[in-house]
């Protein structure tokens, strides 16, 4: 077979490629597991996964997908049974009609969340783009929805990030519905509908109650004629107590939603 050869050591032009390209990559990438820390051996060329960044025993922790049984409201899952409501939605009265979630937060997911949002591995939005499409798909493709709107961060705190990670989750969301359906959406994905207003500590480490007080009035709606009426589902990246989605469909409600549901990449 006919090959090229560099001046150096008469090494194929390929290989050399090769080489170079992973001394980058080995300069660019970890070869440390990114939840235990454990060291990697290269990746392969084989795997093209952002996965290789996890160790053979994390990859086993698995990444579990979200479905029943589930509490039909807050899409608190049970181990067993039938889907029905959970002990606190039989009594609060939070304004989110549903919760439905792609994954799990548990297993590998947190890894991999924080892998996106706080280390800005944005690669990974291409697979979450397919996790949302059919997460909405399943739970949402027979709701009458009109608006679909991340949960906005505050302009301080989106100015340290550099991106908004619930609106990276939906980014593709109509062009994926055209594609299956051949058919422009009902709905319309709108960032600019809810706005934060309130620049919150973290809710890392805070009770329940303390995390809903530390969220009171942190967003508005700047204009209710165009909320008035409509159904919205709101996305997240993540929904544990629920209190920022609470909070955020509470005041949606008050500037005159007629339901306020929820999809999350991932369910507590
Ligand atoms: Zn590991
Ligand atoms: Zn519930």
């Amino acid at each position: 077979m006919f090959q090229i050869f560099t001046d150096r050591g008469r090494q194929p032009v390929r290989e050399c490629l090769k080489t170079t390209a992973q001394t980058i990559e080995a300069l660019v990438f970890p070869d440390q597991c990114l939840s235990c820390r454990a060291l990697l051996p290269r990746a392969g060329e084989t795997d093209p996964s952002d996965l290789r960044f996890f160790c053979a025993a994390c990859r086993t922790k698995g990444i579990p997908t979200f479905c029943p049984p589930f509490c039909q409201k807050c899409g608190q899952r049970f181990d067993t049974g039938e889907n029905h409501l959970c002990e606190i939605c039989l009594t609060d009265p939070s304004a989110i009609h549903q919760v439905r979630a792609a994954l799990v937060y548990q297993g590998l997911v947190p890894d991999i969340l924080a892998l996106f949002k706080y280390h800005a591995r944005l690669s990974l939005t291409r697979v979450f783009d397919t996790l949302m499409f059919h997460a909405f798909d399943r739970y949402f493709s027979g709701t009458e929805i009109h608006w679909i709107v991340p949960v906005p961060l505050h302009p301080k705190k989106l100015r340290q990030r550099g991106f908004n990670q619930s609106a990276l989750l939906v980014r593709r969301l109509a062009d994926r519905y055209v594609a299956e359906y051949g058919t422009r959406p009902g709905w319309q994905v709108n960032p600019t509908l809810l706005k934060r207003v309130r620049h919150t500590a973290s809710q890392t480490g805070l009770d329940n109650a303390s995390r809903k007080t530390n969220l009171k009035n942190a967003f508005q709606v700047p204009d209710d004629t165009r909320i008035q009426g409509t159904n919205v589902l709101l996305v997240d990246d993540v929904f544990t107590t629920g209190a920022t989605c609470g909070e955020a469909a509470k005041t949606l409600a008050e500037a005159g939603a007629e339901q306020v549901d929820v999809l999350v990449l991932a369910r507590a």
